[in-house]
């Protein structure tokens, strides 16, 4: 059974380091979207802001046609006036031209508003269009970084599923079926070691019937409390795999 486990065991150390290799790709697949974001945000902003200018040119246009319009009106009532005899009839017509000039005057005033409003617009748009620009000089590089550490990702991961392959071919499968059904639950190790009577995973401490069973390594155990399975550290049959090597690091770093 514990050879059995020691095979598990080197097939759960690539599962983690896939695991963390997978989780490092999707935060650069993000700081990915993220850029494509940013710039996406600039492309929509400049559209919105050059129909905004294209709108205010119309009602310009829409304006200054009317200032023509009422031009017109003041100079056919001067016509109209030089023709007149009649005081009433006279003032009458002035009175008609002070108000023609009066609406011209505020047509006048709203065109230049409008044509202030467009030239910041416009010193807007320029300066949304430099941000582009500069982002995606900048931007283009970091795209071009973070493509390749995804593709070492990509190769690297790869290496491991191979490696990985050919060990579970090797395994004892019902223990990697349960394995890898807990994998899949916990996304962490699964098969775990009993440390000072405490399960190494949950760390919830277990009764001596509990690590005696463990210590024999006839049987799988599983923990009570998280469902993992426990092995014994200290047991003769894993010294070498990477449990070992870690407990003896551990060991003359303390000593
Ligand atoms: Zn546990």
């Amino acid at each position: 059974m514990l050879e059995d486990l020691k095979e598990i065991l080197d097939i759960q150390e690539l599962d983690m380091k896939m695991i963390r290799l997978m989780r490092v790709k999707k935060e650069r697949l993000k700081e990915l979207d993220q850029i494509r974001d940013l710039r996406k945000e600039l492309h929509h902003q400049i559209t919105d802001k050059e129909s905004e200018i294209e709108e205010l040119g119309k009602n310009i246009q829409t304006l200054e046609q009317k200032i023509q319009d009422v031009n017109a009106r003041i100079k056919k009532l001067e016509g109209q006036q030089s023709n007149i005899k009649k005081a009433d009839e006279f003032n009458a017509l002035t009175q008609e031209m002070t108000q023609a000039e009066r609406e011209r005057i505020a047509i006048e005033s709203k065109v230049s508003d409008l044509v202030d409003k467009r030239v910041a617009e416009e010193e807007m748009l320029a300066k949304i269009k430099d941000t582009l620009k500069t982002s995606e000089e900048s931007s283009t590089n970091l795209e071009h970084d973070i493509q390749s550490s995804i593709e070492l990702i990509n190769e690297e991961g790869a290496r491991f599923k191979e490696e990985r392959d050919s060990l579970a071919k090797s395994a004892n499968l019902e223990i990697l079926q349960i394995y890898e059904r807990l994998l899949r639950n916990k996304k962490d190790r699964v098969v775990v070691p009993i440390e000072n009577r405490t399960c190494s995973g949950c760390h919830i401490v277990l009764t001596a019937q509990h690590e005696n069973l463990v210590r024999k390594g006839e049987n799988l155990v599983f923990c009570e409390h998280c469902s993992r399975i426990h092995y014994w550290q200290e047991s003769e049959v894993l010294e070498g795999t990477a449990v070992a090597t870690k407990r003896r690091r551990r060991r003359m770093a303390s000593a």
